[in-house]
């Protein structure tokens, strides 16, 4: 590929600003799964080892841009910064006024972590304005978030037109290096497990890995919306009506096994009493939150068969253990398969990391929405930028 890559540039002496995704999950304060952070470990040593300076910037979550952090804590990097320094056995400083006293920031040593990209007015809006003060805070930009690679906003796309040096982080290199590996020519038979809760998002992605893959298992919040268009009731279940047609054409079209049984509650609740019934069955009170026994047993079967599979999204609210039993099936079964299983995506990432299946799946992408968007052969903005400035 051609874009420049940070091990090839002379660090020393530099200040290095590196975009990673350490968007990670959050649970009373603490990190609740630190799979991003660990991959992108060897970026900041390497960083760390050879630069001036090294500050790393990322989001958290999706706080309202043009609010200070003060007044939206829950989306402070607060306890990124202090797991990163765990694992680094290394001070971080987290800086919040990065924007408006960049300055002081010059003189600090250490790793510098900044406050969450996503509060500062034109990130989104890949203002220019914005990208040029984040290209002003160093010689080097490393782009190294293949999680948020898909999206052109001012950390991951604007501040490569501006910084000095615009470079891709090894981790991003990696990522792009194995995906295009293993979906140039991918041995067939192919799978996509798609599930997870963004029905709207990942109902395009379907349509085309649609047309990719031999089999298609949608899962989840997806699943619903399929078996809605299949005739099925769904009861409470989160579902999109207005996309049923689609999710109709693909059924036409597609491979796609829906679930012959579903475990059902009447609440969205770590506490809901789980009933596991046909998918005939679901009343007008339930709400679908994972696949049943005989659906999971026959989807392994299915995996087992398979040369290729690409896997995003869990199949049932998983975070919930009477939920979770479905999932863990089709985590056990990728697994287990002896062919070429890539899987991708936070709460995918997070499932099999609970399940404890992380390293018998081939590879494992940190890319939720990019890793879906490269799987359709979509250039993403980030990488795009990249080998501009390349050139
Ligand atoms: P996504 O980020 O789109 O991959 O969605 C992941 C989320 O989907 C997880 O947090 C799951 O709890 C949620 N999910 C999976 N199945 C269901 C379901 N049947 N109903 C509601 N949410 C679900």
């Amino acid at each position: 590929m051609t874009f420049l890559r940070m091990e090839e540039q002379d660090l020393a002496n530099k200040r290095v600003l590196i975009r990673e995704d350490l968007n990670v999950p959050i649970k009373d304060g603490a990190v609740a799964n630190d799979t991003r952070i660990r991959a992108a470990l060897p970026t900041i040593k390497l960083a760390l080892a050879s630069a001036k300076q090294v500050i790393v910037m990322c989001h958290l979550g999706r706080p309202v841009e043009g609010v200070q952090i003060t007044e939206q804590p829950e989306f402070s990097l607060a306890p990124v910064a202090k797991h990163l320094s765990k694992l680094l056995e290394t001070e971080v400083s987290l800086i919040a006024d990065y924007l408006e006293n960049p300055v002081a920031l010059e003189n600090l040593t250490g790793l510098i972590l900044l406050e969450n990209v996503r509060v500062n007015t034109g990130e989104k809006a890949n203002a220019d304005e914005l990208a040029e003060r984040y290209g002003k805070l160093c010689d080097v930009f490393v782009m190294d978030a293949f999680g948020t690679a898909h999206r052109a906003q001012a950390s991951t796309h604007g501040v490569a037109k501006f910084a000095d040096v615009a470079c891709a982080g090894p981790l991003l290199a990696k990522e792009l290096d194995a995906l295009e590996k293993s979906l140039t020519n991918p041995e067939r038979p192919m799978l996509a497990i798609v599930g997870g809760a963004k029905v709207s998002s990942k109902l395009e992605v379907l349509n085309t890995l649609s047309k990719k893959v031999d089999q298609l298992i949608v899962g989840g919040g997806i699943a619903n919306t399929f078996l809605l268009a299949a005739g099925y009731p769904v009861g409470n279940s989160l579902c999109e009506p207005d996309l049923v047609d689609t999710a109709r054409q693909l059924l036409d079209s597609t491979n796609i096994p829906l679930p012959t049984d579903v475990v059902v509650a009447k609440e969205f609740s770590e506490n809901a009493t789980p009933i596991t019934k046909p998918v005939t069955d679901v009343a007008d009170d339930e709400m679908i939150l994972d696949i049943g026994p005989d659906s999971s047993a026959n989807l392994a079967s299915l995996i087992n068969d398979m040369k290729t599979i690409i896997w995003n999204g869990p199949v049932g609210v998983f975070e919930f253990e009477q939920f979770a039993g479905g999932t863990k099936r089709i985590a056990q079964a990728v697994a287990a398969n002896q062919g070429f299983s890539i899987a991708g995506g936070g709460e995918t990432i997070a499932a099999i990391d609970e399940f404890q299946v992380t390293s018998e799946i081939s590879y494992i992408s940190t890319g939720g929405g990019a890793f879906l968007e490269y799987v359709q052969g979509i250039e993403l903005p980030a990488v795009q930028v990249l080998k501009e400035r390349g050139r």
